[in-house]
This record gives structure tokens, sequence and C-alpha cells, in this order.
């Protein structure tokens, strides 16, 4: 057999693909990314959880990202029809990180990509997987095109997709399957915020509830430059009875909303607004011979949470291990071993998700009589530890957030 390119080959250089290379580095692997564009790229989800920190350290990678200043993140403030309710990360109930990061993703994935390719992974930029065949036992191979429409074919023993929303593998070998959550729309923007009002607390990310409908929320998330992110989640339908330009749109909505209104009155809106729709996604499964899948080419949920990147990062360090067994010729339980821990973090978030749309979660983190226990729980969950067996509300979540919401008459 002609000798292979790598142990491993890794589609996209996202979070999940840098940080999976970087760990499979440490362990002696041969590494190779191929990335479909050419990085610095935008990419959506800047928000980070402190819990992702834990898989930035595993990776030696905190280093690198602390040196850069980005605005640091200490919680999560909420906004609605006039009220307010913070969560500061260092009330959380598990133990370990209570800060983390807000980062403009561009420069973030940038810097995890150079720290791979600085410790010996090479990166193939506008490098486009584009078939992939599975066929001969232990070989894999995966066939880009380059910018300049040449295809070339890869050989490695293992593959590794993190193509994200690009959702190679998923779609070449028929794995898609309905996400359990209705598609959703989400308009958004970068904005020179300006902002100058007394006791606002750059390093909390600010979800705000339309005051009309609870199904629309917004986020703002400032960065460490006096720039922030902002977008507008809403149902898919929600913007047919506006016209106009996307940003105006945009702006228009941030306006009802009292919080940001009050916030963003000095702010210059520079920067045209992207949206995306339909973005939550699911597979059959997450494993097959020869591939695994990371991040968003696996599952992806619903933004609220600011999950993903952490989901993303948590596969890479759940999949790293046993992909290197497996290159050891020892055997893997992919099902019990990836999938079941996985996706047991990610029903957390999802039932919270849920509970997020049908109002029950928001009435819970609005409730003033609130037990400081419960917050603490639920502050573990805002800060990402959603495997975290030891916190009762990691456990049949949905049934929970019930019990605790029907335990307070409405107000
Ligand atoms: C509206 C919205 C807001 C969000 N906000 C947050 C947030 O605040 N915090 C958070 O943690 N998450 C957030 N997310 C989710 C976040 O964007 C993703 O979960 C995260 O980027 C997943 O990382 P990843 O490494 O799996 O994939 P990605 O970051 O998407 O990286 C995948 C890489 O693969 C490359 N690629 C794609 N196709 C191919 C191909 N054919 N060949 C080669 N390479 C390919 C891409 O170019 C890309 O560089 C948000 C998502 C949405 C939709």
């Amino acid at each position: 057999m002609k000798k292979m390119d790598a142990d491993v080959l890794i589609i996209g250089a996202g979070p999940a693909g840098s940080v999976a290379a970087r760990m499979l580095k440490k362990l002696g692997r041969q590494v190779v990314i191929l990335e479909k564009e050419q990085f610095p790229r935008f990419s959506i989800g800047e928000s980070l959880l402190p819990h992702c920190m834990e898989f930035l350290d595993e990776a030696d990678l905190l280093g690198p990202v602390a040196a850069e200043g980005f605005q640091l993140k200490t919680g999560a403030a909420f906004s609605h029809a006039g009220k307010l309710t913070e969560f500061d990360f260092s009330q959380k109930s598990t133990a370990g990180w209570a800060t983390t990061y807000q980062v403009p993703r561009a420069r973030f994935d940038q810097i995890l990509a150079e720290a791979s390719e600085d410790c010996g992974v090479p990166i193939h930029y506008r490098h486009s997987i584009v078939a992939a065949d599975f066929n001969t036992p232990g070989q894999t191979r995966l066939t880009s095109v380059d910018a300049n429409g040449v295809h070339r074919d890869w050989t490695a023993s293992m593959v590794m997709d993190a193509s994200g929303f690009g959702r190679v593998l998923p779609r070449l070998l028929d794995l898609e399957t309905p996400s359990s959550l209705p598609p959703r729309l989400a308009l958004f923007t970068h904005i020179e915020d300006r902002i100058a009002v007394d006791g606002y607390d750059r390093s909390k990310i600010l979800i705000a509830i339309h005051p009309k409908f609870h199904e629309v929320w917004y986020w703002l998330i400032p960065f460490s430059n006096g720039r922030s992110s902002l977008g507008v989640v809403m149902p898919m339908d929600f913007l047919e009875v506006r016209t106009g330009n996307p940003l105006d749109i945009l702006r228009e909505l941030v306006m009802e909303e009292p919080r940001l209104a009050e916030l963003l009155t000095e702010s210059c809106f520079d920067t045209p607004a992207n949206r995306i729709g339909g973005y939550s996604a699911n597979v059959k499964r997450l494993y097959g011979d020869g591939f695994v899948l990371l991040g968003n080419a696996g599952e992806f949920l619903d933004p609220v949470f600011s999950s993903g990147v952490t989901i993303a990062l948590k596969s890479a360090s759940l999949a790293v291990p046993l992909v290197d067994r497996q290159l050891c010729g020892l055997p893997v339980d992919w099902q019990a071993s990836y999938e079941q821990i996985l996706r047991r973090g990610i029903e957390v978030f999802r039932a919270y998700v849920e509970a997020w749309y049908d109002g029950r979660f928001q009435r819970l983190i609005f409730e003033e009589r609130q037990l400081a226990s419960i917050k603490a729980m639920i502050c573990s969950i805002l800060a990402g530890f959603a495997w975290d067996e030891a916190n009762p509300m990691t456990q049949r979540c949905g049934k929970k957030i019930e019990a605790i919401t029907g335990a307070y008459p409405l107000l």
C-alpha cells in the first residue's frame, strides 16, 4: 500500500479541528488539516463558556489566547421588559473555570490554527473536501479541490470531520437527520458600540428578550476594542412583515428592546448585517468505520446558551484519545465512550433551549424568589458544565425546570 499522507486527516480548521490537531500532535500523531477558506475568515459564535477553557488548557492553548487581550467574560445578563438579572460564573456550583473570553472569531480561530501549525500540523487552506471513500479497510481517502480547481486525493487511517456548518461527511455519507428544534433565523453584525451607560458591565454577554415576542431574543457581546457583536434570533417567518435593508431592520428591532435602546443610542452601525437561518442540525450517528464527527459537523442546537464552541472542544477532547487508541490497534467502543457521553451534555443543553423558547426557563431566570442554591446550579449550566452529573439541574432537566417554575405562582 502507498504511504499514507497522515495518521489522521482533519476536515476544517475551526475550534474543533485545530484543538483536535494540537491534542493529537501531543500524542505523537501525524495530522493534516484541510480547510476550505483562507484564514482569517469571519465566523459566528463569539461568546465562549468557562468550561471550554479546560479544553484549551488540554491543548496548551491558554497562553496564546490570553496573550491576545480578548475581552474577559465573567457571566451572563438577561433583560426583559425592564427587568434585569445577572449570573456571575464565580457563583456556580460546579468547580472549575469561572471566566472565559468574548472573541472576534476571525482572530480567535486564526490563533488556534497558527498554534497547530507551530507544532507541526500542516494546514492546507482553500482546500475544500468534495468526496470521501471509506471502502478500503484501514485506509480512508478524501478528495479536495483547491482555489484553482485542482483535485487531489489524501489518505490516512482516520478522518475527523470538524467542518462545522459545512457538514461534509454527514452530507457525503447520508448521515443527516432533522433537528428536534424548529428552524430559526439570526440577523447579526458588528458595531462600534460607544456604550457610556453607568454601571454597564462589558464582561457579561447581554441576552435581551423582545418585549412582545418571547421567542425573539438579542445578544450583545462586547469585545475589548470598543466594538460589539449584536444579533437577533427569531422565528423563520418573523421578517416577512418588515421591509428595508437587513442592517436597518436589525437596528429597528434593537430599538424595540428598552435596555438595548438605552445602551446603543450612540452606537455606530458601520458594518452590513448577515443572516443565517435553519442552522439547527443533527446526524444519525457521530462515528463510523474510519471517521468521527466533531462539533457542529455532528449536532448543532441553538445559539441561546453560547454552547457551540464548548461542545466542539468537548468533542475533540473526547475523540482524540479514542482515535489514538484505535491507531494503536486497540478496540474502541465509540458508542459508549464517545457518542453517549457527548450526547448526554447536548441533551442537557437541549432541555434548556426548549425551556427557553416555551418560556419556562425565561420565567425561571427572572424569578426573584429564586433559591441561591438553585441559581448556582443554573449558573453552572450557563458556564457550560453540562456534563457535571453531580449537578441536580443536569439530571431529568425538563422535569426539574417544570417542578421549579411550577413551585412559584405566576408573577
Ligand atoms: C447565530 C449563531 C450564533 C452563535 N453564537 C455562539 C456563541 O456565542 N458561542 C458559541 O460557543 N457558539 C455559538 N454559535 C455556534 C458556533 O458558531 C459553532 O458551534 C462553532 O463555530 C463550531 O465550531 P466547529 O469547530 O465545529 O466548526 P466551525 O467553527 O464552523 O469550523 C468549521 C471549519 O470547517 C471549514 N469547512 C467547511 N466545509 C469544509 C469543506 N468542505 N472542506 C474543508 N473545510 C471545510 C470551514 O471553513 C470552517 O473553518 C453560534 C451559532 C449561530 C448560528
